[in-house]
């Protein structure tokens, strides 16, 4: 299992899914770039949640609510107070570990020696910064550590302008930051890292049949893109982990090679937030029932995703190593939704003869998918690397195809190549992709 870690991470570089932060100045652990291949699968991700979050819905609308924010609104949250992680520094090494994300409170992982910890301190994790160009004069702001808060603090906005009434959802996809003590396995926990969260406003008299419906329904949408189901679990908080305003939570976890870990948080958050917004700015954040004359704050169930984490998890699920002709090849067998191309478009040479079909193909598929165009090397090694990067199809121009007017598809799992004709090439792709 750590060698399929250490496959990921290889894979990622090699082939352009994603770099370490500032590579060439050595790296920085706590961030990570998305290169040409791994920018187009984290798309796909987000775009596949907004799509079943959002555009499949009638009852969520979507949002985009600024990074920065005012401590007013981390104040009223609880984020100042407490959003914190314990710190422990070890005594012998001067290594800092996050208390309770270790094995063994007694003992450091970096140098083995036991009962040399610090006494823990709360160590508040939102990045804070200055707005305004005068160092004396300028406000304090934070990068938020979560998309969520600025839905709330939008909630009357949108209830105002969307006409939805409860049960319905305000989604938002964006980038979070918090001050991790220990950023660490590769892009599971950065300190910058992408957020797909939806607040869903009920009726507070329908919260729990609520909160069960997200936890299937988000269970489902892994499941539906190709997560394996023995990977894939819902684990139900204990009491003692839940948040003194949560009746209930269940993180979705994946079995990754250092052992289940959250992929999302569903929580059944009561009308906490909501509440403490409206204490502290006097805003009335309530809805008024017309037909029942009754008003009230709406109970909240958020399921919390991490995209970047998420990709983490469909790159790992996805990953296989078989054999074709004899020969070991990698490749991802992605949903092709995910997949970061479709199709690929590959004449079989560089010889000028072909060149101008295959950009012609490419012409022809591009505007409908995501296509790679690629003429360098042997065939066979553009097939390799296609398959690597997962991309369910390879078109081959050939030099029969300047006869026929028909090209090769080749099928990313099966190898199997079916011989199309050019003119029914997209009704083809269509069929076969199911989009
Ligand atoms: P953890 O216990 O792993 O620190 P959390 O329970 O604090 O996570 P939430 O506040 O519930 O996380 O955030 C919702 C989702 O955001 C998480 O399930 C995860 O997918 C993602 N997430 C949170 N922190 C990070 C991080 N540092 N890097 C990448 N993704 C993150």
């Amino acid at each position: 299992m750590a060698e399929l870690f250490d496959e990921i991470v290889n894979l990622s570089k090699r082939r352009g899914f994603v770099f370490q932060s500032a590579d060439i100045y050595g790296g920085f652990r706590s961030a990570y770039d998305y290169g040409p291949i791994g920018v187009l699968m984290l798309r796909n991700v987000k775009d596949q949640w907004w799509r079943s979050m959002v555009q499949l819905r009638s009852d969520v609308v979507g949002l985009d609510a600024s990074i920065l924010a005012p401590p007013a609104v981390w104040e009223a949250s609880g984020h100042l107070a407490s959003f914190t992680d314990p710190l422990v520094d070890c005594r012998e090494c001067g290594a800092r570990h996050r208390l309770d994300k270790l094995e063994d409170a007694e003992q450091c992982p970096t140098c083995n020696k036991r009962g040399t910890f610090t006494e823990a301190r709360d160590f508040n994790l939102m990045f804070k910064t200055q707005a305004g160009p005068v160092a004396e004069t300028a406000a304090d702001v934070y990068l938020r550590p979560e998309t969520a808060q600025g839905i709330f603090v939008n909630f009357a906005n949108v209830l105002t302008t969307s006409r939805k009434k409860p049960p319905f959802g305000i989604a938002q996809v964006g980038k979070s930051f918090r001050n991790e003590i220990t950023p660490g396995n590769f892009v599971f926990r950065t300190r910058e890292f992408e957020q797909m969260e939806m607040e869903y406003f009920v009726p507070p008299d329908q919260a729990d049949q609520w909160y069960e419906y997200w936890c299937n329904e988000r269970m489902d949408w892994y499941r539906d893109l190709g997560i394996a189901a023995d990977q894939l679990r819902l684990r139900p908080h204990a009491d003692d982990e839940l948040s003194h305003y949560s009746s209930a939570t269940s993180d979705v976890e994946y079995l990754f090679p250092w052992g289940w870990d959250e992929l999302e948080g569903i929580a059944n958050r009561g009308d906490f937030d909501l509440r403490q917004h409206a204490e502290h700015s006097g805003a009335k954040l309530e809805y008024f029932d017309q037909a029942t004359n009754e008003r009230y704050i709406p109970h909240v169930i958020e399921p919390a995703a991490g995209a970047t984490r998420t990709m983490l998890a469909f790159l790992m699920d996805s990953y296989a190593v078989d054999s074709v002709n004899g020969e070991d090849r990698t490749v991802l067998r992605l949903d092709p939704r995910l997949a970061p191309h479709k199709v690929a478009v590959l004449p079989l040479s560089r010889k000028d003869t072909l060149l101008p079909t295959a950009r012609e193909v490419f012409d022809l598929v591009s505007p409908h998918w995501m296509s790679d165009y690629d003429e360098t090397q042997a065939i066979g090694r553009r097939y390799r690397r296609q398959d690597e990067i997962g991309t369910p199809l390879c078109v081959t121009v050939d030099f029969d195809t300047l006869e026929d007017r028909a090209v090769t598809v080749r099928d990313r799992d099966t190898t199997e190549q079916d011989r199309v004709s050019i003119d029914r090439l997209e009704d083809y792709l269509r069929g076969r992709l199911g989009f």
